[in-house]
């Protein structure tokens, strides 16, 4: 599934991957926000759909370049129609670890929002211009990247940012499986409002209920993943003490005492073949 992704960028030694689906689905992202635009819709409907994947870069970098401060390396950035996903070598296991990785790519989409906006409030651009239109629309997106991705959908940033505040009181597994079944509660709501959608707020969305299955199965996966790491940690009490039986050594014999009689001599190097025990011939008393 991954294997059809194909590298756009690289910074700072991270290869930015964009799947084959995101290249099929960007005209369309295009035709879509061509809605916007008066002159040259089609255009600037093209340039706001790849600013909308470079703005999910740049909040994928965020994560990113904080893991790699905190001594976590990010294998790749993959681009999908859905959204990004930065590939981290491994997940971190403390929570403040988890909670800064976490946090900093919605910090990032609302950087963004808050320099669109900025650059559309500063009368640079004519008023009700395609440039205007074209900085309040990405504004916008950054704004519901940054609400989107933290509802605690676990997985998703504000469900990892869930855990991390749960794990420190109840511990890494307790916390992953009240945030696995917060995400899937949202995953089920997202798929309900993608079929019907919300009326007057937001209409039926296909990407939503996509996004919903995505949750929901990512959701059951890491906590299976994280329910076997404790386990290969701290094996439950049978198969600990199954451990611990097979880890003992089995009970030998202690050597029997040489008797006065006997002494143990090392063989004389043409006889060695493994210590042998030799009678000695007792000595004569004086
Ligand atoms: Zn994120």
């Amino acid at each position: 599934m991954f294997g059809n992704a194909f590298q756009i960028a690289k910074v700072r030694g991270i290869p930015i991957r964009m799947h084959i689906t995101l290249l099929i689905a960007l005209p369309f992202f295009g035709y879509k926000f061509a809605e916007v635009f008066s002159a040259h819709p089609l255009t600037w409907g093209m340039l706001a759909a790849i600013t909308l994947f470079i703005s999910v870069a740049l909040h994928e970098l965020g994560h990113s370049f904080v893991a790699i401060a905190k001594g976590f390396p990010v294998r790749d950035i993959t681009l999908w129609p859905i959204g990004g996903i930065a590939s981290l070598a491994r997940i971190p296991e403390r929570p403040r670890d988890e909670f800064w990785v976490a946090i900093a790519g919605p910090l990032v989409s609302l950087t963004l929002a808050g320099a669109l906006y900025a650059l559309s409030a500063s009368g640079v651009f004519p008023e009700q211009s395609d440039a205007e239109s074209f900085c309040d629309a990405l504004s916008m997106i950054n704004i519901s990247l940054f609400v989107f991705n933290l509802l605690p959908a676990f997985p998703m940033d504000g469900g990892r940012i869930l855990r991390a505040a749960l794990a420190q009181r109840k511990g890494r597994l307790a916390a992953t499986r009240i945030a696995a079944r917060c995400g899937k509660i949202c995953a089920l709501l997202f798929a309900i409002v993608g079929i019907w959608g919300l009326p007057g707020l937001i209409p039926p969305s296909i990407m939503l209920v996509v996004i919903a299955f995505f949750i929901f199965f990512s959701a059951r996966a890491e906590y299976r993943q994280v329910m076997m790491q404790e386990m290969s940690n701290q094996p439950p009490p049978i198969f600990q003490w199954l451990w611990s039986n097979a880890r003992r050594p089995p009970q030998q014999p202690p050597p029997a005492e040489p008797a006065d009689n006997e002494v143990v001599v090392s063989p004389p190097p043409w006889q060695r073949k493994g210590s042998t025990r030799t009678e000695a011939t007792p000595l004569d008393e004086p």
